[in-house]
C-alpha cells in the first residue's frame, strides 16, 4: 500500500516511515510542492482531517491513501496550553526550538519546576470513499531545562511516565514503543488493513 503522509515535518515523517516499514510511505512534498494547509479547526481531530482532505484532493489521484498527524502537548499549570497551539506557540514562523522555550519560560513563569503534561496525537485517514481518525496519548512531565538532542519538538523538555530521563535523552526505540504517535499509528494500522 502507498500511504501518502499529509506533512513534511521531517520529526514525524521520520518517526512514522520508522513504524509503517511494510508500507510505502513518502511525505506528500516529494509527490506535489508544499502548500500551506491554515488549522484552524478547535481539536486535533478536525485539524488532522483538514490537513488529510487538503492533501487528498490536490493529489488528484483516486487509488492513494493520506494519512495527517495533528499532534502537540498540553501542559497543567497552563491550563493545557499550548494544545493544538504547539506549532505556532512561539509565535508566527517559530521554529520547533523557539517553541520549545517558551513554553519553558511560561512554566517558569508558574514559579515551578515542573508540571505534569501529556502529548496527544490525532490521525487521519482518507481514501476516495472514506475517513477515520483515531488517537493516542502519552503522559509525563514537563520541564523548565532541556536535556538531550534527541527526538524533536518538545522531547528535551519532555519525561515519559515512569521513566527519569527527557525523550531527548532517550533513543528513538523508546520512544517508539511509548509515544503518542505509535499509539495512534498502531490504531490506524487496524484501518489500514481494512481498506
Ligand atoms: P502540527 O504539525 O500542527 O501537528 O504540530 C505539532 C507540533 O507539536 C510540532 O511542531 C511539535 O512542536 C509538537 N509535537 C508533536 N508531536 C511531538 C513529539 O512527538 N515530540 C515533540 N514535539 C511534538
Amino acid at each position: 500500500m502507498k500511504l501518502v503522509l499529509a506533512t513534511s515535518n521531517k520529526g514525524k515523517v521520520r518517526e512514522i516511515k520508522a513504524m509503517c516499514e511494510d508500507f510505502e510511505v513518502i511525505p506528500y512534498t516529494e509527490l506535489i510542492d508544499e502548500f500551506e494547509i491554515i488549522e484552524d479547526a478547535d481539536t486535533f481531530k478536525d485539524n488532522a482531517l483538514l490537513k488529510a482532505h487538503a492533501v487528498f484532493d490536490a493529489l488528484n489521484d483516486d487509488s492513494i491513501v493520506v494519512l495527517a498527524d495533528d499532534s502537540g502537548i498540553s501542559v497543567e499549570v497552563l491550563d493545557g496550553a499550548p494544545g493544538i497551539y504547539s506549532a505556532r506557540y512561539g509565535g508566527d514562523g517559530a521554529t520547533d526550538k523557539d517553541n520549545l522555550h517558551t513554553l519553558m519560560q511560561n512554566i517558569k513563569a508558574k514559579s515551578v519546576d515542573e508540571s505534569p503534561a501529556f502529548y496527544t496525537a490525532a490521525m487521519a485517514i482518507v481514501t476516495k470513499n472514506s475517513e477515520r481518525t483515531v488517537h493516542g496519548w502519552m503522559y509525563g512531565t514537563a520541564l523548565t531545562q532541556a536535556q538531550g538532542e534527541g527526538g524533536f519538538g518538545y522531547d528535551p523538555m519532555f519525561i515519559p511516565l515512569g521513566y527519569d530521563k527527557t525523550l531527548g535523552e532517550l533513543d528513538d526505540a523508546t520512544k517508539r514503543k511509548l509515544s503518542h504517535r505509535s499509539k495512534a499509528l498502531s490504531l490506524s494500522r487496524k484501518i489500514f488493513k481494512t481498506l
